[in-house]
């Protein structure tokens, strides 16, 4: 651990969304890495599933509060990851306010969390600030396409704005900051209600429904394993980069080619089913990870193959006796 704590004391760090699909595979890498950790959460769209095996353990603590509203932390903290925020297209439109004050307010109160604490802060931004790109595969340098009053604006604003709180704190007050950009990812713990792609095919071939492709399916996606991802902000977290850094993985493909992998890896009934496309989908999404290789000697090793099926598995589990069709 690069990190330096005080003599005798065990570093701490907070991560916000600590019940969420990001934030609770972080903090079993945080504990596994030897911190104590704090995880924060007002279960907005976490879930206390994805934290209940962490219940008891004397290197972890879990207080409720929504991060949008002033807080505070009772003890010595080192570093700080935020990464409360809905992240699904479907949730952010259910709640854009709530998703523009967390990546605004939320991010201005965990910063200010750091700069109190003396610590290390990382925030959790997105491929999304790039919008609709029209640089492709997208490179840390480019500014994006993003409609500013599109429905998705609540979440690509509100990331936006998070790296400039970010990146003001870092030249302001000299806390120690950090960007992570990141890109699709997948793997157990993802919500099969969220509306995403991963859960929504993969819960809709296990059930025997048809895969509802939005548009023609020629939109692009490049699918990240969580644990590759996670990988990648530790890693982060411990480099003294302060600007934004993508991490992803650069394996692309069609929606359309994704769906039909998973009717290949499911022994399924379900047919393709064509729905309108969402406004402001973007229509290419590929990381260049070149940054991530060269400053953090970071990149992705799971196969898509290995990923969706331990996906899978962790969806039949979720699904029980719903669950109408099994892994080839
Ligand atoms: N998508 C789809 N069917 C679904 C859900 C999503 O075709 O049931 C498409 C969506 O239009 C987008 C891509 O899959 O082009 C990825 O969507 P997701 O919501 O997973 O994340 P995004 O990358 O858009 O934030």
């Amino acid at each position: 651990m690069s990190f330096s704590a005080p003599p005798g004391s065990q570093p701490t760090a907070v991560v916000t969304g600590g019940a969420g699909f990001l934030g609770s595979h972080l903090i079993d890498r945080l504990l596994a890495e030897g911190w104590r950790v704090i995880g924060i959460d007002n279960f907005l769209t976490g879930s206390e599933r994805n934290i209940a095996h962490l219940e008891g353990r004397a290197d972890y603590r879990f207080i409720k509060q929504d991060v949008s509203e002033p807080f505070t932390v009772d003890e010595p903290v080192h570093l700080v990851f935020h990464f409360a925020s809905p992240a699904s297209p479907i949730d952010y439109l259910q709640v854009p306010i709530e998703t523009l004050l967390v990546g605004s307010h939320g991010t201005k109160n965990c910063l200010d969390l750091a700069h109190t604490k003396g610590a290390t802060f990382l925030v959790a931004s997105t491929s999304e600030v790039y919008g609709d790109p029209h640089v492709h595969p997208q490179t840390e340098e480019y500014w994006g396409n993003v409609n500013s009053i599109g429905p998705r604006s609540c979440y690509d604003e509100a990331k936006r704005v998070a790296e400039a709180y970010t990146m003001a704190y870092y030249r302001v007050h000299g806390v120690d900051t950090k960007i992570v950009r990141i890109f699709n990812t997948y793997g157990p713990r993802m919500r099969l209600e969220d509306g995403r792609v991963v859960p929504a095919f993969i819960g809709q071939a296990l059930k025997g429904e048809p895969l509802t492709i939005f548009g023609d399916g020629s939109q692009t996606r490049s699918f990240c394993f969580v644990s590759d991802l996670i990988d990648g902000i530790y890693r982060l977290s411990q480099s003294s980069e302060h600007l934004p850094v993508n991490i992803g993985n650069p394996h692309e493909m069609t929606i359309k080619e994704f769906a039909e992998a998973i009717l290949s890896i499911v022994d399924t009934p379900s047919k393709l089913e064509i729905h309108p496309l969402p406004a402001d989908d973007p229509k290419q999404r590929k990381p260049d990870i070149s940054k991530a290789r060269r400053v953090l000697g970071w990149e992705p090793r799971v196969g898509f193959d290995e990923g969706i099926r331990q996906t899978i598995e962790y969806f039949l589990g979720v699904l029980g006796t719903q669950a109408k069709c099994r892994l080839r």
